[in-house]
């Protein structure tokens, strides 16, 4: 397909972008190079006042990235606003926080002082999706940036108007030049970005495939990564739950994104002793859902991002019902319009082996499980390769200490909506990926923490 804008809710190719040459690789990086040398010994407190300036830009001009988002990727309007604000808040937060996160952290020891330091390591490569093609960005980048590293970005190739907005935003900022560049590249060009010795660690938000293929690359170079990949989060409701907000916030936490999120809920394992409740509100709030043009503010549901990921979806859901699950709203690609459009759908029934029972769903389509009790609620929720976060609802407390307890993921959210928050760290375990981005975990992953010891 190559680097290109195509209009997820029409079809049509907007624009196309040629990559960068093997020369022009090179002088980025040498660019980046420069730009470290200098930016390491920039005050923290200047960099902070590019940051506060960052987050400025972001919200002066909000809509307008937001429209970028929403023409490239297909997002509901009004989610990508929110998109754009959140940006803003991650680069206060660090702004106003890595003071005190990278400040020295004494020992006490046989030495007369010792202490750990923080220290920036260069050039950090960022490899980063379109579901989120802001936030994704700039929640590696506001950290990085603030410890005193430069972001190469390589984004995904069907963002490219995003990815060198969000370039133009830094520099407007007044980050000097290096200090955070896009590349518009293949994947093809990753493992040799990686191979430079100039580029000391990488991150990368994204498919299993794409993960590994970055980290075996790395691992041959003794480079540092994080992977944040995919997720098939479970969303449990057990028989003492609040319904109508378990219901509310499921439609929300499947929905968000046109379900194209890591952390959407996927499987929703409800408590027999409530289940036809659950069910019977859950396809009327789905039904309700406004699919449609992204671009209205009243649209819940836009396009997916490309006609391959709804051609994918599609395959799952009618290999599902093959093999026997049932299906009870929803389940054919929108015909009777161009783009990429897939309806909310609920499928139940799910047999073992199914691709509704193991794999992950990126789309607007709910997993519903029945199950007799709390043990059957947990072993179920972590029967998946991923690890990423988790939504239990009960109000009884010996069950809540339980799901906090025994689920395997990254994050568990009780009687809440698994979301992103800078203040928290995030990130999977399992096949979810490894790492942590955002809160004081965030800033640590791309430095050297050196220990100091002085008699
Ligand atoms: P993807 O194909 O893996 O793409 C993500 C990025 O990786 C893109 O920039 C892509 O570039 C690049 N890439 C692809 N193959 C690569 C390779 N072999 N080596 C190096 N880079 C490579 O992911 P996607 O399917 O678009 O995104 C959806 C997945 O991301 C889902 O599984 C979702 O759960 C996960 N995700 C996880 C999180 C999280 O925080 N855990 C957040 C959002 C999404 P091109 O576009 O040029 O191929």
């Amino acid at each position: 397909m190559g680097i290109a804008t195509i209009n997820p809710a029409t079809g049509e190719m907007l624009k196309t972008f040629e990559p960068l040459t093997d020369a022009e690789i090179a002088a980025k990086l040498e660019q980046a190079q420069a730009g470290f040398e200098q930016y390491r010994t920039i005050p923290l407190a200047q960099r902070a006042t590019w940051l506060h300036q960052a987050a400025e830009i972001l919200e002066g001009d909000r809509e307008k990235f937001a429209k970028i988002m929403t023409l490239e990727m297909g997002k509901p309007l009004k989610g990508a606003i929110a998109e754009v604000e959140k940006c803003a808040a991650v680069c206060r937060y660090y702004a106003e926080h890595a003071a005190e996160f990278l400040a020295d952290v004494s020992a006490s020891t046989d030495a007369s002082h010792s202490f750990v330091r923080y220290q920036p390591l260069g050039i950090i490569l960022a490899v980063m999706p379109w579901n989120f093609p802001f936030w994704q960005v700039f929640r590696f980048a506001a950290p990085a940036l603030m410890a005193g590293n430069v972001g190469i970005l390589k984004h995904a190739s069907n963002v490219p108007q995003c990815a060198l907005a969000i370039e133009a935003i830094f520099q407007e900022a007044g980050f000097p030049a290096g200090v955070f560049q896009t590349l518009l590249i293949g994947a093809d060009k990753v493992a040799t970005l990686i191979e430079d010795e100039r580029v000391k660690a990488a991150t990368l938000t994204g498919s299993e495939a794409a993960g590994a293929s970055l980290a075996a690359a790395a691992g041959k170079q003794i480079k540092k990564t994080v992977l944040e990949l995919g997720g098939s989060d479970p969303f449990i409701v057990l028989e003492s739950a609040d319904l109508e907000a378990a219901v509310n916030t499921a439609v929300t936490a499947r929905m968000l994104n046109s379900g194209q999120s890591c952390i959407a809920a996927k499987r929703f394992i409800v408590a027999e002793a409530i289940a036809d409740q659950f069910e019977k509100r859950l396809i009327e709030k789905f039904e309700a859902l406004k699919v449609g043009d992204p671009m209205l503010l009243e649209t819940d549901v836009g396009p997916l991002a490309t006609p391959a990921i709804l051609m994918d979806l599609d395959w799952q859901v009618q290999e599902s019902v093959k093999q026997g699950a049932k299906l009870l709203t929803g389940g054919q690609p929108l015909s009777d319009r161009p783009g990429n459009f897939y309806p909310p759908t609920i499928l139940t029934e799910i047999p073992p082996g199914s691709p509704a029972e193991k794999e992950e769903f990126f789309g607007p389509v709910a997993l519903l499980f029945r199950v007799a009790d709390i043990d059957a609620a947990i072993q179920l929720a972590n029967d998946t390769v991923f690890g990423l976060g988790a939504s239990a609802w009960t109000t009884v407390e010996a069950e809540r200490d339980r799901l906090i307890e025994e689920i395997e993921a990254g994050a568990v959210f009780i009687n809440g909506l698994v979301k992103s928050d800078p203040r928290l760290p995030f990130g999977g375990i399992k096949r979810s990926g490894y790492g942590r981005e955002l809160g004081i975990q965030g800033i640590h992953e791309f430095v050297n923490i050196k220990t100091v010891w002085i008699k």
